[in-house]
């Protein structure tokens, strides 16, 4: 007899039908250290907790966390939280660029990268039982260099495996179409497992329908002080996507990276700042069911797999 799967989101606290997923941040981090940001560690419990009250409070649902393997998740933290506030919380297993590491780490990680992917997505992050719902990767600025390449193997093995999404971090958002080659070309991923991150950084509408003619999902973010260049840029990048029939594919994150990005504990705008501000914005310019679809119905479709174990 064979059994019928059906698609879920993995939070972490259990897999999740996509309906049941609601308004949701598609990229963003409640917990983040990196070698490249000393002294701005998204490190603060209680901070995190604030934050994501308020996106609650705005009528946040979902929180997916694109922190990798190794840059403090705090994994042991998110069932807690997301108790707490009701807002669902995806983790993610995967590898950055080599720059945000300590010395030595992705070195010592070597050849055992996609049974760690494997293991984070199937049974846990470290000690917890907690487990990642989706597989960050980092590619290059407008080329993929052998860490990238490196990565990207693992993921499509984890996936292979999983069934897991793979969420992709572009440098100064280009080499996207790079990491299709290799992910769907080379590496048969389908381009629906794919979700292509920081459009917004490079807003080539161009490159942006190229992109999504070829079936992937496509995530901007934002607003924040990382990306503030990209800001005035965001509305007619997702406008070009929309105008050519692209709005089902289409995702949006805060993608607050630093303490000082936080609207609890910094100067913000943070998380809540999508709801508060971005989406009546969103709503206004490109209407309400474009709205309806960036922030419910196409991240509950990108983070949702038929899982295996
Ligand atoms: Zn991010």
């Amino acid at each position: 007899m064979s059994t019928v799967t059906r698609p879920t989101v993995r939070t972490v606290l259990g897999d999740l039908a996509p309906e049941q997923l609601g308004v949701c941040d598609a990229h963003d981090h409640l917990f983040f250290r990196s070698a490249m940001l000393p002294g701005q560690e998204l490190d603060d419990e209680d901070a995190a907790l604030t934050e994501v009250r308020d996106f609650a409070a705005a009528g946040g649902q979902a929180i997916v966390q694109w922190t990798p393997h190794g840059l403090g998740r705090r994994a042991e933290l998110l069932p807690g939280i997301s108790t707490s506030t009701g807002v669902s919380i995806v983790a993610a297993t995967g590898m950055h660029r080599a720059e945000h590491y300590p010395e030595g780490f992705v070195d010592g990680v070597g050849s055992r990268l996609a049974e760690i992917f494997v293991a984070e997505l199937t049974v846990g992050i470290g000690n917890s039982s907690v487990r990642a719902g989706a597989i960050k990767v980092a590619g290059g600025f407008h080329v993929l260099d052998a860490h990238a390449r490196f990565v990207m193997h693992a993921a499509a093995e984890a996936h292979h495996t999983t069934g897991a999404p793979i969420a992709v971090h572009h440098e100064h958002g280009s080499a996207a179409d790079a990491v299709l080659d290799l992910l769907v070309g080379e590496l048969a991923v389908p381009p629906s497992s794919v979700i292509l991150g920081h459009l917004n950084r490079s807003p080539d509408h161009r490159a942006h329908l190229d992109l999504a003619e070829r079936g992937a999902w496509l995530a901007f973010d934002g607003p924040s002080r990382a990306n503030h260049t990209t800001d005035p840029w965001l509305l007619d990048c997702l406008a070009a996507l929309v105008d050519k029939g692209y709005g089902d594919r289409l995702l949006v994150g805060g993608d607050t990276t630093t303490a000082r990005a936080r609207a609890a504990t910094g100067e913000g705008p943070g998380i809540p700042y999508l709801l508060t501000h971005l989406r009546p914005r969103i709503r206004r310019h490109l209407g309400a069911e474009v709205a309806a679809a960036i922030f419910e119905a196409n991240p509950a479709r990108a983070f949702a797999t038929e899982w295996q174990g």
